[in-house]
């Protein structure tokens, strides 16, 4: 079998390279890699290299992830979420290929205490948000045979993360301010790409398996709850800190006015993940513990 992993260097990326490796030939490329175009800026391009390659799977890890940042280039955001997945969509059909993307909790407005379930009404908030859900569209549109998971709040011991931004901070200052009214689940890349190579397997068996599906960890929390979480772990660690879990002082998203609008409920029902796959979603704790320890 031959899989063709698209934004390597991500953090899910990253991630997948390890995870898809034993399912066979693994090419795995980035927007700058020389030999084969994977630049999401330049769609037209996408299909000839998915044609080149003749993989039996396509996982998309490339996207624009810079929430505020899409705010001011709704255009490039638009062809890196949007019109490039659908490209690689169509090709992937082409060739009879399964396609695995991945979306994001944004595509929903945020109201409400309930998790969302996969088909409940979207109504993005953001260029973000936008943009990724016209990506979800034209996959599963362009592409049949897909996989298509939603996650929230990624983190990874690869790269900048909110945790580390917390631990930075805790160790400049005494006192922290953090949002206290969006809520979520942290969830790890390592998670989001063992799962996805679970998911693959599972689905080249049986096709009735394809579709979209809502991907976090267990449990649920805000960015403060987290923070503190992040912080008490590190204490527990032995690290030295200026700040503790009880100097992190919670405040409402109206205190860090930031251009995109991010949803207050990230909550997503991954119910229909469970049962397909017959997997378990450990609580976000487990895995932002061990992603401490790995880093600290
Ligand atoms: P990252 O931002 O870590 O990785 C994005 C990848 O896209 C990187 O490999 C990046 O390359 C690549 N990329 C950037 N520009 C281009 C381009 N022009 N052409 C091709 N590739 C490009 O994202 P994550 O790993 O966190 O996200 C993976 C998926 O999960 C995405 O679909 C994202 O929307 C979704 N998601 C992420 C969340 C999060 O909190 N991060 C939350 C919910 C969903 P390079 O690193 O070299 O710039």
């Amino acid at each position: 079998m031959k899989v063709l992993l698209l934004g390597k260097r991500g953090q899910v990326g990253w991630e997948l390279q390890r995870s898809l490796a034993p399912l066979g030939e693994l090419v795995a490329l980035d927007f700058d890699s020389t030999d084969l175009n994977a630049d999401f800026g330049r769609p037209e391009q996408l299909a000839e290299t998915v044609l080149k390659v003749r993989p039996d799977v396509i996982v998309n890890a490339a996207a624009h992830t810079a929430v505020d940042k899409a705010e001011s280039e709704p255009d490039f955001a638009r062809k890196l979420n949007a019109t490039s997945p659908g490209v690689v969509a169509e090709a992937a059909k082409q060739i009879g290929a399964l396609m695995v993307h991945y979306s994001t909790d944004y595509v929903f407005d945020g109201s409400g205490s309930k998790p969302w379930h996969e088909d409940d009404a979207t109504g993005p908030l953001s260029v973000y948000g936008r943009t990724k859900l016209e990506g979800e569209q034209l996959v599963a549109a362009n592409c049949p045979r897909h996989l298509i998971f939603r996650t929230s709040w990624v983190y990874a011991a690869r790269g900048g993360n909110f945790a580390k931004t917390m631990l930075r901070l805790a160790k400049e200052r005494d006192r922290l301010t953090v949002i206290d009214d969006q809520f979520g689940a942290p969830t790890g890349a390592e998670l989001l790409a063992d799962i996805t190579a679970h998911a693959i397997r599972t689905t080249l068996e049986d096709e009735s398996k394809t579709g979209l599906y809502h991907l976090v960890a267990g449990g649920e929390t805000s960015w403060h709850g987290y923070a503190k979480f992040v912080i008490e772990q590190t204490g527990e660690a032995g690290v030295e800190l200026k700040a503790s879990p009880s100097t992190v002082d919670a405040v409402p998203t109206s205190a860090f006015p930031t251009p995109a609008r991010r949803p207050q409920n990230s909550r997503l029902d991954t119910s229909k993940l469970q049962s397909t796959f017959g997997l378990t979603l450990p609580h976000w704790q487990a895995g932002v513990a061990r992603m401490l320890r790995e880093t600290l």
